[in-house]
């Protein structure tokens, strides 16, 4: 028999066990209706987005930063840079195997490779100031550095070493014999190397005028690097290249634009080319320069490449008479009959 205290003290307990588990019941059943009741991307629960619009995958991406950006280019830079190296190295020694070895880099490397070279399309970037994004763009900021700061120190260094489509004309004009050649007298040379300034001119206006770069594919050939031609364009660089194996650097002295603009800034040149005041009468440099940039005792420095070809001439003792009238010189004083009679 169950007395009644203690009928009455187990039916509280019974109430309290009884109200404890109908209130767990009641706060599991409301987690899991909620639950049941919200989507799966449970929008309620997200921010609201800061302004209204489209959201794409990539705007939420991560920013790369400078080291995953420079890492990333590290090898083009570390190539251009070897080249730079090389480049100057054949200018300071006056090595033609050197610049030979020079013009291949730049020809495989800058050209086929890479496709890298200054063109007018850079130059109108300059005039609309749209220019390569720097970060994206290392290697092509470092040939654009080295080929302003060498044309001030120097001249026109990019042309006579660095640009593929010169290194690629004076290889031919290594290897094709010089009986073919035609030299184009100086007072046409003089006339011709105008062109080029014009062209230049030509395409800023046009550019200016119009905004439609593609005008590039008609004044210079560097396209050929990346074999994107009309057969119109493949048949006009066909005949300036056989145009080129008789006349020198036919493209370079007297069409380029780019050339050209180089030819301005080099009338800043820092370091010019040594004269000696025998220059004011000998031609042999004349008619050595290629480039038709040597009239009688001045050099042009807006058609000079430097190539080289006079100053080895200049420290060839055998060959530049201000070397040869030294030798005669002493060769005169230290005669026995030359000293003096006491
Ligand atoms: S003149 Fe023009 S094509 Fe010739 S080397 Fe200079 S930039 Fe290149
Ligand atoms: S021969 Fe002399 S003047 Fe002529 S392009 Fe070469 S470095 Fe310049």
């Amino acid at each position: 028999m169950i007395e009644p205290a203690q009928g009455f003290r187990g039916h509280k307990k019974i109430s309290i066990a009884t109200l404890l588990l109908a209130a767990l019941l009641s706060i599991l059943s409301a987690r899991v209706s909620v639950s049941a009741a919200q989507p799966a991307a449970q929008p309620a629960a997200q921010p609201a987005p800061a302004s209204p619009g489209w959201e794409f995958e990539d705007e939420a991406e991560r920013e790369p930063g400078w080291r995953e950006i420079a890492s990333a280019q590290a090898l083009d830079l570390g190539l251009f840079a070897a080249f730079g190296v090389l480049a100057m190295v054949s200018f300071f020694r006056k090595s033609v195997a050197l610049k030979h070895v020079t013009f291949v880099a730049a020809v495989v490397y800058l050209g086929f490779a890479k496709s890298q070279l200054i063109s007018i399309v850079n130059i109108f970037a300059l005039v609309d100031w749209s220019l390569p994004i720097f970060k994206y763009s290392l290697a092509w900021y470092l040939l654009a550095t080295f080929t302003l700061v060498s044309t001030v120190l120097w001249g026109r260094l990019y042309c006579g070493r660095v640009c593929s489509f010169g290194a690629l004309t004076q290889l031919l004009d290594a290897v094709i014999p010089a009986k073919w050649r035609y030299d184009v007298p100086l007072r046409i040379e003089r006339r011709a190397s105008l062109i080029k300034y014009a062209v230049l001119g030509g395409a800023i206006l046009y550019f200016v005028v119009t905004r439609d770069r593609m005008i590039y594919r008609y004044i210079e050939p560097f396209w050929m690097f990346s074999f994107h031609g009309s057969a119109v364009m493949w048949t006009g660089l066909a005949v300036l290249l056989v145009a080129t194996v008789f006349v020198r650097n036919l493209y370079c002295r007297f069409l380029c634009p780019v050339g050209a603009a180089l030819g301005l800034l080099s009338n800043l040149t820092v370091f010019r080319i040594k004269r000696w005041k025998e220059c004011n009468t000998c031609k042999l440099c004349e008619k050595t320069c290629q480039w038709g940039a040597i009239v009688g005792p001045k050099i042009i420095k807006s058609e000079c490449v430097r190539c080289d070809d006079c100053e080895r001439l200049y420290m060839d003792q055998k060959k530049c008479p201000h070397w040869i009238i030294i030798k005669r010189r002493s060769d005169f004083t230290a005669r026995p009959s030359a000293a003096p009679t006491t």
